[in-house]
């Protein structure tokens, strides 16, 4: 059974094609620069891989490039649609309306398009996603897989601001939380590679790429996240601020004469590892630097630990303690220093650290000590993987 698994953003469609019975991969592309005259797409099968420079002006004409290569002899790995058992589509905002991944019908595309003023950037793309594929495979079954559902279990505690509650009631301005499917999919690799009994088990997941976010989970439930109303709150990340004072970018508007868009560009694109260091928002430059001694960069990874040090340490109060702790995301699985600087810093909840396994280790693999209480993995993450298996299941539920 093959699952096609999309990604559909403003400008491009990442897809991914998994054969279920053994959950492998068959072959994935990016779709980019749709719209413009120089759009293109990358293709992977096995060992090969492809470039395809095509004009592609929307995500209708993007979507039927990425189908004719999936049913094309040489790159292809179907004969005909009808071997795709169903297509999972990463919708980022469900707001209050999905607690879990859903099969599309019209009901559904009206709570994605309700979501629409939470995640303008986003929702959008994802809908249109879904809509060409119903014209492209006409009954094709569609199962969209949220960021924001696996946090639906917040307690109200956790996710109401401290600002007049008719806000929440009006515009269910509240912390949502995102990289839901990320957290989800290392949270389920860590209980399996550990064998921890579900109803004990109090983890940490950091999720550390270019979008960084924390997530306490208890039970199997996400009962606090550190990104919020929208994916700025919480860690200090590539180009966003993280926690800030609100305050202070009414500060600045006035100051700098700034207007809406412009603070929200300044958070957004212009501050993180990119703001604090002045030098770039790719976290091995800013590691070379901080090696090298070079101030603004030991700077910025100062901060950026500091953060994640101090939302543990959150989070381990909230779950009443904390027996798991897992790096994921591109700075998490890879970068030894990171996870070392962190990990030294919690040894007052019984982490310890073997300093040669993390050291040499990139993706998947224990690096708590024998006898450290909590256990300490980096996993590498997969939210394709789950999109694919959440789609498989629902469907097949279905039939
Ligand atoms: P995204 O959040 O866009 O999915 P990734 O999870 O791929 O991104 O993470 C990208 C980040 O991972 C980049 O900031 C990059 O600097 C960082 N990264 C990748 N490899 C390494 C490495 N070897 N050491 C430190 N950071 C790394």
């Amino acid at each position: 059974m093959k699952i096609l698994v999309l990604n559909c953003g403003s400008s491009s469609v990442k897809y991914q094609v998994i054969e279920m019975e053994d959950e492998v991969l068959l072959c994935k592309g990016k779709v980019e620069k749709i719209g413009e005259e120089t759009s293109f797409i990358t293709h992977t099968k096995g060992e090969k891989k492809w470039k395809f420079e095509k004009k592609m002006e929307n995500h209708e004409d993007a979507i039927s490039e990425v189908l004719k290569i999936l049913k094309s002899p040489e790159y292809g790995v179907i004969k005909d649609f009808s071997e795709i058992y169903g297509v999972g589509h990463r919708v980022v905002h469900g707001g209050e309306f999905f607690k879990d991944s859903v099969l599309v019908d019209e009901d559904v595309k009206d709570a994605i398009r309700k979501c629409i003023e939470l995640a303008p950037l986003h929702n959008p793309h994802n809908l249109r996603g879904i809509e060409v594929m119903e014209n492209l495979i006409p009954g094709v079954k569609q199962v969209a897989v949220f960021d924001t559902s696996f946090h639906q279990t917040l307690p109200p505690r956790a996710y109401l601001y401290a600002i007049p509650y008719e806000y929440y009631l009006k515009y269910r301005i509240r912390r949502y939380g995102f990289h839901g499917t990320s957290h989800r999919y290392v949270y389920n690799r860590f209980m399996e590679l550990t064998g921890m009994d579900r109803e004990k088990a109090k983890v940490i997941t950091c999720h550390l790429g270019n979008g960084c976010s924390v997530t306490a989970i208890k039970g199997g439930k996400s009962i606090d996240t550190s990104m919020g109303f929208t994916p700025v709150e919480g860690l200090v990340m590539g180009t966003r601020s993280g926690d800030i004072d609100p305050a202070l970018l009414l500060y600045l508007m006035e100051n700098e004469n700034l207007s809406t868009l412009e603070a929200n560009n300044l958070i957004n694109k212009k501050s993180g590892v990119l703001g604090l260091s002045g030098i770039s928002n790719d976290m091995r430059i800013i590691e070379e630097g901080y090696f090298d001694n070079r101030e603004e960069a030991v700077r910025a990874f100062e901060v950026y630990i500091y953060r994640i040090v101090k939302y543990i340490g959150a989070y381990a109060a909230v779950l009443n303690g904390v027996n798991g702790i897992v790096f994921t995301g591109g700075v998490g699985e890879n970068s030894s220093i990171l996870r070392r600087r962190v990990c030294e810093n919690l040894e007052y909840l019984g982490v310890k650290i073997d300093l040669k396994k993390n050291e040499s280790l990139r993706g998947e693999g224990e690096i708590s000590s024998k006898d450290s209480e909590v256990k300490v993995f980096s996993i590498s993450t997969n939210e394709e993987l789950l999109i694919a298996r959440d789609t498989y299941k629902i469907i097949k539920e279905e039939k």
